[in-house]
């Protein structure tokens, strides 16, 4: 049996946010250069001016409204069913796995990835964010696919996946993320 580790693919960090100043959106063009394999390569993009308000009694709002999924990885059972994996891939694998367990405790990764998920949903909405989540229960069938549609058909600013990954050497620690380039 896997041992547990506590690894969460958090995204982007939401501490202290309530410290922040008030943010107001605001467009400013910005050039970052990339290096390609082709050359050189400008890219536009938009940044957040903070306005300062004197009020200590406004509330945050770091988040702007934009509107975050949440996926808490896996569900108590798992679907072994294939499905393509990506639009259009000739290539399948199983829906959804059940995850990993704890050697030692028996805690199962979809109900610690579920509790974190719970938890990270106040934390984002107490920083201004909007929160949707792909589940609030063990007990649901909901393949990756399924999953990401979700936050597609949302038009979600970040869809974020919390994981606990496993590995058979005990010394293994830290955490791991993951985002598209
Ligand atoms: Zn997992």
């Amino acid at each position: 049996m896997k041992k547990l580790l506590i690894v969460f693919l958090i995204l982007f960090f939401i501490t202290g946010c309530k410290q922040e100043k008030q943010l107001e959106t605001v467009i400013i063009k910005t050039k970052v250069i990339e290096q390609q394999q082709n050359g050189i390569v400008e890219k536009q993009g938009e940044k957040t001016k903070p306005i300062i308000h004197n009020s200590v009694n406004e509330l945050p709002v770091a988040g702007n409204n934009r509107l975050i999924v949440i996926d808490a990885g896996h569900q108590r059972y798992g679907n072994n069913a294939p499905e393509p994996i990506g639009p259009g891939a000739i290539e399948t694998k199983a829906k959804v796995t059940s995850g990993a367990t704890g050697v030692i405790t028996g805690n199962l990764e979809s109900q610690i990835n579920l509790d974190v998920a719970l938890k990270l949903k106040g934390k984002l909405e107490e920083c201004g964010y909007q929160v949707i989540m792909v589940r609030t229960s063990q007990d649901v069938d909901m393949s990756n696919s399924e999953r990401a549609k979700i936050a597609n058909e949302n038009k979600a600013d970040a869809f974020i996946r919390l994981h606990c990954n496993s590995d058979d050497v005990f010394s293994t620690r830290g955490v791991l993320t993951i985002a598209p380039s």
